[in-house]
């Protein structure tokens, strides 16, 4: 029988209501590192995590507490991302856990994430405690948040705890609850080996490490671990648990979390998901995995710089080992040369690969405006998934086309129902349901294409209701719709890596506010430069480049040397996101253009 004094859970939260900052204190009131350890913020250790104040990467630690009732109880937090980008990977640490941490800011109250955790969380059927956050603000208003957490979500919320992250209060409360609430792990410590994969990460020494929750059994140092989906075999040369600090230890066992090292070269090899046994005494079925996690958005990645086209592969492929949700394939652009194109899980996971490429690994890279995959029926009945716009077949080619759509769930003030309807309609949205949350709340319900959700929606969500409105959205499948797709030309010159696909009855619009907006990025060169958007070989829209009348340097003829050169330096830093494309110069924000014309 698994330990009575074992308790596993989460915490879920919408972004922002505290959850890093709660993690913390309970890290810090249960003494698992000192103050003088504490370094804000834990659990998120990505530095671009601690810059952006959101997790990406589920972490785990495990906590000692001695309860009231005089027992020392361990007890296992896993963390979970805050993100609508992230969700797979809630559901994933849910599955190792018992109970859930529900934690609703006091002023903001329940958002569109909420609600997605809470699902997820009585999927898996765990015990909820709802704590309500942030109660030291002057703003903050608990019986609203208490009313509207019994209201949408059918928990009674009378005895939620009313807590501060930032200032501690309510922190025992909350453990004092999680001992006596969540239940303990069920599983049998002498039943065969079966231990659930829940992360897995990279590391030089020790190979593949599996983050893993033990359902039932027992492994420890020598054990041979069996993988159950490739029947793989593996001596276990270390066990351990995470304090937060990876730390060894004899065995773990039924209903414990913790880590398995056995020299992996492989990180396929350990996958998410997976069930590990015991190759000498194997389970009979494995553990119930998980959904596959799919990307969402595809953009292209280009290296300025055609050497460092390596680089980019090996910088993806690092990438790739820690994050299975990173997919990449090469791909040749007639404009860009060499690159890949890579699909994310959204736009936020799109943006963080990016930036971790740029810094981490210290490349200058051209991105394209991300895509959805398009579902393309040909005259031959043959279904082509087309994540490239450029890859579109010719229009006589084409039988139907569809696009993905996603049933979207917006939270917002009342006030705001009248703008979100109306871009709802703007963006092609198909009303599905509304109901009030609390007297002054309402839940919008609609189905929407997902390349206008990729386009600006978030922006526009943001700017038109002033910050209030929160979205959460899942994939809903695939609809046939009228769509187009839009060529640019450069001084004649097809551009590949600037077609899009939008729908027909904004093209026309787009078509034109694109060579706008292109004629106001691209440099002036030493010739004139036409812009023009086509469908087909029809031209929708040009615009001209004028020809640059003097060299820039002749401003500062006979000038002082300094200023020479901070121009010089300037237009240099400035040509570091740029392509030679035949011989117009292309910068950066060019080929994101498209996303910021409306
Ligand atoms: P997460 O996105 O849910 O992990 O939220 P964080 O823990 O990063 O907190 C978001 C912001 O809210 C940070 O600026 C925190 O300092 C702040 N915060 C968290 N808990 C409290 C609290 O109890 N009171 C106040 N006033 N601010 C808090
Ligand atoms: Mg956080």
């Amino acid at each position: 029988q698994a330990s009575q004094r074992i308790r596993n859970f989460s915490i879920i939260a919408h972004i922002d209501h505290g959850k890093s900052t709660l993690a913390d204190r309970l890290i810090e009131y249960t003494g698992a590192l000192s103050k003088r350890e504490m370094e804000e913020q834990v659990l998120d250790s990505m530095d671009l995590e601690r810059e952006r104040g959101i997790t990406i990467k589920l972490q785990a630690v495990r906590l000692s507490y001695q309860a009231k009732d005089g027992e020392v109880y361990e007890l296992n937090l896993i963390d979970t991302p805050g993100h609508v980008d992230f969700t797979y990977e809630v559901s994933r640490s849910l599955a190792a856990c018992e109970g859930a941490l529900l934690v609703v800011d006091a002023v903001q109250g329940i958002e569109a994430q909420t609600l997605a955790n809470v699902y997820l969380a009585l999927e898996n059927n765990l015990e909820i405690i709802p704590v309500i956050n942030k109660i030291d603000l002057p703003s903050a208003e608990p019986e609203r948040v208490q009313q509207e957490i019994e209201d949408v979500i059918g928990l009674d919320a009378s005895d939620a705890i009313l807590a501060s992250a930032k200032v501690g209060t309510g922190v025992e409360e909350i453990l004092e609850r999680i001992v006596t609430m969540v239940p303990p792990p069920q599983g049998d410590d002498d039943a065969p080996l079966k231990a659930l994969i829940f992360d897995s990460k990279f590391d030089a020494y020790k190979g593949a490490i599996s983050y893993v929750r033990v359902v039932e059994g027992r492994v420890a140092k020598g054990t041979t671990m069996k993988m159950m989906s490739t029947g793989k075999e593996f001596e276990v040369t270390e066990v351990g648990v995470f304090t937060p600090a990876m730390k060894i230890v004899e065995e773990l066992k039924a209903g414990q979390v913790g880590f398995i090292a056995a020299s992996i070269k492989n990180v396929k090899d350990t996958q998410v998901g997976d069930t590990i046994t015991d190759a000498e005494r194997p389970a009979a079925e494995p553990l119930p995995g998980y959904r596959k996690s799919t990307p969402m958005v595809f953009c292209g990645l280009y290296p300025v710089e055609t050497n460092d086209y390596n680089r980019l592969r090996d910088s993806l492929e690092k990438l790739h080992l820690n994050d299975a949700s990173l997919v990449f394939e090469p791909e040749t652009s007639a404009a860009l040369g060499f690159g890949f194109r890579c699909g994310f899980l959204g736009l936020l996971h799109m943006e963080i690969i990016q930036e971790r490429l740029e810094r981490e690994y210290d490349l200058n890279l051209i991105t394209t405006a991300p895509s959805v995959i398009y579902k393309v029926k040909n005259i031959l009945g043959e279904v082509l998934d087309i994540d490239n716009p450029a890859n579109l077949p010719p229009v006589d080619q084409i039988e139907t086309i569809a696009e993905p759509v996603v049933k979207a769930t917006i939270l917002v003030p009342a006030d705001f129902v009248g703008p979100i309807m109306e871009l709802n309609q703007e963006k092609r949205g198909t009303y599905l349901a509304m109901d009030y949350v609390s007297k002054s709340r309402v839940r919008l319900v609609y189905e929407l294409p997902l390349s206008e959700i990729v386009f600006d929606y978030f922006d526009e969500l943001k700017s038109r209701t002033k910050g209030y409105a929160s979205l959460d959205y899942e994939l809903a499948g695939y609809k046939e719709s009228d769509l187009v797709k839009i060529d640019v030309l450069l001084n004649g010159e097809l551009v590949d890596a600037l077609s899009f696909i939008v729908h027909r009855s904004k093209s026309y619009n787009r078509g034109r506010k694109l060579v706008e907006k292109l004629q106001g990025i691209i440099p002036r060169q030493m010739f004139e430069i036409p812009i023009q958007s086509v469908i087909g070989n029809r031209v929708i829209a040009r615009e001209t480049v004028r020809a640059m009348r003097k060299d820039v340097l002749a401003k500062c003829y006979g000038g002082d040397i300094s200023r020479k050169r901070k121009l010089l330096e300037k237009q240099k830093a400035g040509k570091k996101r740029m392509k030679q494309v035949g011989n117009v110069e292309i910068p950066q924000d060019a080929f994101m253009a498209v996303l910021k014309i409306e």
